[in-house]
């Protein structure tokens, strides 16, 4: 509520005082830091005190589930995109001299993106913040204890169980620094979206307003239709509103920072207090979607090249369509949940499908507008596939938290 309160007010102090305001800026930059500091150790942590109470041969079942659920959902909202682009047509009524231009950057082959995932040594994923690699480490890693945990005896018995318990106190404590963060965010979020306004100002949004409200509404059908409908009312049987009320500091957060990865503190402790999820599954599921599932940001390449396609007069074939959902459903897995990634993708995607690179330049001004569409619904997309992966495993408490509303 504070930071909703925040959010609110420092918009409005930025769009009155201009410039003025900027002099709070650094107040957000350190939000932002603070964000970032935690979410390796607390990603490792987690997912190694996670595997303790999972069997190997159950966390082959819940990563099937959730990948699939993750392709599958993401698959989806880059549809969705494209049906509401082409309908409102965004890039229509703008006359921009472009040209179409050659091929001339190779997609990621689906080789490198997996082996990306593999980093050369433990401490330079850590060192470098590589969420991607330190989920494989957490989870090599904890597989590993766990099997020990099952078969050795005597001495490495007991490591075991110490590192464990190290392990999990480590990720508690990791808890109660999140907690003093987002006391932090109230100030944070305050002075983020005070000095965002003072630089775009409202006339910002008016050559591509029409942009905007494309990706806008997709993001309300994708979260009403996929997310809250299919999902929530329909696999877990819960009223939506008690979802949404549930990880709404999540999803104030991803709006405020742009980066579901930075946000996924606040999705880890929404999952855990308000949506009643047992550690083990969020633990995995959450770092693992803050990396790989990324609804939103495919779904936005599928709007951007309708787009592109727009303002060079061309529609987009069918098979031009089937590409963009094919290629942003595998960049997604090796996009970054930082903020700005999207344009990056856009540009590979832009690429594949011979588009003006330079529309990539147009929508870089506007990105920080879009990026936070995109973020809020790839992180409103983890917790939904979270919650119903905690369902088919029993790891769900609806009697508790934010469904009892
Ligand atoms: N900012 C997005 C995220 O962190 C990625 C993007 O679309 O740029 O999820």
């Amino acid at each position: 509520m504070r930071i909703g309160i925040a959010f609110i007010l420092g918009s409005l102090l930025g769009l009155f005082l201009g410039e003025s305001v900027l002099v709070l800026e650094p107040l957000g930059t350190l939000f932002i830091k603070l964000l970032k500091m935690i979410v390796i150790p607390i990603v490792f942590l987690t997912l190694v005190a996670g595997m303790r109470s999972l069997t190997p041969s159950k966390l082959g079942r819940v990563g099937g589930q959730t990948v699939a659920l993750y392709l599958i959902t993401t698959a989806v909202a880059i549809v969705i995109g494209l049906i509401t682009a082409n309908i409102i047509a965004p890039g229509i009524g703008l006359t921009l001299p472009l040209e179409a231009e050659i091929m001339t950057k190779e997609a990621p082959s689906l080789a490198e993106v997996f082996m990306n995932i593999v980093p050369d040594n433990p401490f330079s994923a850590f060192a470098e913040g590589n969420v991607l690699q330190t989920i494989f480490i957490a989870i090599v890693f904890g597989l590993a204890l766990a099997v020990l945990q099952e078969k050795a005896e005597g001495s490495v018995k007991a490591g075991v169980e110490s590192i464990f318990n190290i392990v999990e106190a480590g990720a508690e404590a990791m808890f109660k620094v999140v907690w003093g963060v987002m006391e932090y965010g109230v100030i944070g979020v305050f002075a983020l979206m005070a000095s965002v306004f003072a630089k775009t100002g409202v006339d910002a949004l008016i050559p591509f307003a029409k942009l905007i409200l494309s990706l806008f509404l997709a993001v309300i059908i994708h979260i009403t239709i996929t997310h809250l409908l299919i999902i929530v009312k329909g696999f877990l049987k819960q009223k939506p509103t008690s979802f949404l009320l549930g990880i709404k500091d999540a999803m104030i957060t991803a709006l405020s920072i742009r980066s579901s990865s930075g946000t996924l503190p606040v999705s880890m402790a929404n999952a855990e207090d308000n949506l009643c999820i047992d550690e083990e599954i969020y633990s995995f599921t959450l770092p693992l979607g803050a990396t790989i599932n990324m609804d939103g940001t495919a779904m936005y390449q599928g709007v951007a090249a309708v787009f592109a396609a727009n303002l060079i007069g061309q529609t987009l074939t069918i098979a031009q369509q089937a590409t963009i959902v094919v290629t942003a459903v595998l960049a997604s897995i090796g996009t970054a949940g930082v903020p700005g990634s999207g344009l990056i993708m856009l540009t590979l995607v832009l690429t594949q499908l011979g588009l003006p690179l330079s529309v990539v330049g147009f929508v870089a001004g506007i990105d920080p507008i879009l990026d936070r569409f995109r973020t809020v619904n790839n992180v409103t997309g983890d917790l939904a596939v979270t919650a119903l992966v905690a369902k088919w495993n029993d790891a769900i408490d609806f009697s508790r938290g934010s469904w009892k509303k």
